[in-house]
C-alpha cells in the first residue's frame, strides 16, 4: 500500500533521511521506533507530502508522489495523520471537526457527514462532547477527536506521529485502546511511538531509525528479545 525507495531528505546540510526503503502492506502495523531527531516525523511527514524529499521514490496505493492540487486534496484524505499536538480547529466544535473535511474534501452532503461523525466520536467514546469545542476536552479525548476526524476521511492508512507523549499518563491508554482497536479492525497503520507495551502488543513489525536511517527491520518479538544493531540495543537499554 506504501512503497519508499531510496528516499532522501536533507534540511540544508542535514541528512534526515538516508536511503529509506520502506513497504506496508495492506492492513500491516508497523511501529516506528528511534533517538529523538532520527528522522521518524519526517518520514511520516513525507509520506503525507506535508515534506517534499530530495530523491527517491514514494507510491501510495500504486500513485506516486509528488501530488499536487486536486490529486494532493486526494492524497491527504487517503493518507489520515494524527499529531503529537491535537491539531483541532479550535473555533469549531467537534461535531465541526469531524464533519468538516468530509464535508469540503470528500462532498458529502451534511446530513450524511454529521451521522458519520457521530457513529465515529462513538467509536472513539467521545460522542458526548460533540457540541463542545476542543478547549472543553481533555488531552485524551481531543486526541481522540482528531482520530476520529482522519477516520472521517475514510483514510487507506493512517499515520500517528507520537500520538500520546503530549498527554497526562492517565489519559495514554484511552488513546492507545482506541488505536488497538484500529489495528484489530484492519487499518494499515504507521505509528511512531515510544510505547513500547503498544508495539509489542498491536506491531505487525517493528522498524528501528537512527540518524536518518532504518537501522533495523523486525517483528516485536525478535526486536525486543534480541535487537541485532548496537544502536538498537543502546536505545533499548536507555528506555526499557
Ligand atoms: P523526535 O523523536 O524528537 O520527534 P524525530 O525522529 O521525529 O525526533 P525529526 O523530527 O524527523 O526527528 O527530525 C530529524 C532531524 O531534522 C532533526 O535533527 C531535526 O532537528 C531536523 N529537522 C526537522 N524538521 C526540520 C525543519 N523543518 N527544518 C530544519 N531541520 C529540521
Ligand atoms: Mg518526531
Amino acid at each position: 500500500l506504501v512503497v519508499l525507495r531510496g528516499v532522501d531528505k536533507h534540511f540544508g546540510d542535514l541528512h534526515v533521511l538516508r536511503e529509506i526503503d520502506l513497504t506496508v502492506a495492506r492492513g500491516e502495523v508497523v511501529v516506528v521506533i528511534g533517538p529523538s531527531g532520527g528522522g521518524k516525523s519526517t518520514l511520516c511527514r513525507a509520506i503525507n507530502r506535508l515534506e517534499t524529499v530530495d530523491s527517491g521514490e514514494i507510491v501510495i496505493d500504486g500513485k506516486p508522489l509528488p501530488a499536487e492540487g486536486r490529486e494532493l486534496a486526494a492524497l491527504r484524505a487517503d493518507v489520515g495523520m494524527v499529531f503529537q499536538s491535537f491539531n483541532l480547529f479550535a473555533h469549531k466544535t467537534v461535531l465541526q471537526n469531524v464533519t468538516l473535511g468530509q464535508i469540503k474534501v470528500r462532498r458529502t452532503d451534511r446530513k450524511t457527514a454529521e451521522e458519520r461523525a457521530r457513529g465515529l466520536l462513538q467509536r472513539v467514546g467521545v460522542e458526548a462532547q460533540a457540541d463542545k469545542y476542543p478547549a472543553q476536552l481533555s488531552g485524551g479525548q481531543q486526541q481522540r477527536v482528531a482520530i476520529a476526524r482522519a477516520l472521517a476521511m475514510d483514510p487507506k492508512i493512517m499515520l500517528f506521529d507520537e500520538p500520546t507523549s503530549a498527554l497526562d499518563p492517565e489519559m495514554i491508554n484511552e488513546v492507545l485502546e482506541v488505536m488497538r482497536q484500529l489495528a484489530r479492525s484492519g487499518m494499515t497503520m504507521v505509528v511512531v511511538t515510544h510505547e513500547m507495551g503498544f508495539a509489542r502488543s498491536a506491531a505487525n513489525r517493528v522498524v528501528f531509525m537512527a540518524d536518518g536511517r532504518i537501522v533495523e527491520e523486525s517483528t516485536p518479538d525478535q526486536f525486543f528479545s534480541s535487537p541485532s544493531s548496537d544502536r538498537a540495543k543502546d536505545f533499548l537499554s536507555k528506555i526499557l
